[in-house]
């Protein structure tokens, strides 16, 4: 569910560059505020019309004192104003949540698809499985244009600490589509599952449609589609 039309102020703590390319923002957590993995907030500077996208899922699961969000470095006015942000700026969220029950199910086996940023709502999930000793069955299915998987050091430790878990890497570059969708179906072995996928808008197009395809019901699939890229 998503809930509107808020003026919910929001405090920076610090920004970091998660990687080279990558950053994060860190914002004190409202009083009071809860969210669940897998929800995005739309967030504006206070006083400032900038252009750029507004939407950031959660990188920081609910079991985390801060708000967190992890995005692509870009040119756009919004971007540029995130990535100098400095903790005496004020910004507000106008709304957040999601809306197509973009959560994992208790007790249900899930994979998930991401690309690239599109990790951050799972980043999310998988957090707070590892903090409330979470039993799903989750299969990650992480695509990166390199070798350079953000979150891969936590991600690791907590997938060793959750034995229901089991990450996959893989670099894209050196695969052809063919190779890719190859692999990936190899990963999914059993089409009746959650399915959810998250990242930029081709990525997820081309990963629902090859489930689709592969027998998986539309039902089964929810998408995080990062328009903008
Ligand atoms: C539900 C939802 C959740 C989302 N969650 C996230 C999230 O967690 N993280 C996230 O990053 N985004 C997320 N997005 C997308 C986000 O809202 C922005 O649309 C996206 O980050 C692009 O930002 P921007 O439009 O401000 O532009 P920019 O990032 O500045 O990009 C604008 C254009 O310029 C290109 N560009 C960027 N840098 C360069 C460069 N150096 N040289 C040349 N071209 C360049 C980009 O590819 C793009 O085409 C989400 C979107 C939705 C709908």
């Amino acid at each position: 569910m998503v809930t509107k039309n808020q003026h919910i102020p929001l405090s920076p703590i610090k920004r970091i560059e998660d990687q080279p390319g990558y950053r994060s923002v860190y914002f004190s957590r409202p009083k009071n505020f809860e969210f669940h993995a897998g929800d995005w907030m739309d967030i504006h500077f206070e006083n400032l019309e900038l252009i750029g996208g507004i939407t950031y899922s959660f990188s920081s699961s609910p079991t985390e004192a801060y708000l967190r969000i992890s995005f692509r470095e870009g040119i756009s006015e919004f971007k540029k104003a995130l990535q100098s942000l400095t903790p005496d700026q004020q910004l507000y969220i106008s709304q957040y949540g999601n809306d197509y029950d973009f959560q994992l199910k208790k007790n249900q086996s899930s994979v998930l698809i991401a690309g690239g940023v599109g990790i951050a709502p799972f980043r999310s999930m998988i957090k707070e499985m590892y903090d409330n000793k979470g039993k799903n069955e989750v299969t990650l299915i992480y695509l990166n244009q390199n070798e350079n998987f953000l979150f891969r050091d936590e991600l690791d430790v907590w997938s060793n600490n959750l034995p229901n878990v089991n990450l996959h890497y893989i670099s894209t570059k050196e695969l052809n589509r063919k190779k890719r969708e190859k692999r990936i179906l190899s990963l999914v072995k059993n089409p009746h599952q959650n399915f959810y996928i998250s990242g930029p808008p081709g990525m997820v197009d081309s990963n629902e449609h090859l489930l689709l395809d592969s027998g998986v019901h539309v039902k089964d699939i929810r998408i995080d589609s990062f328009g903008g890229y």
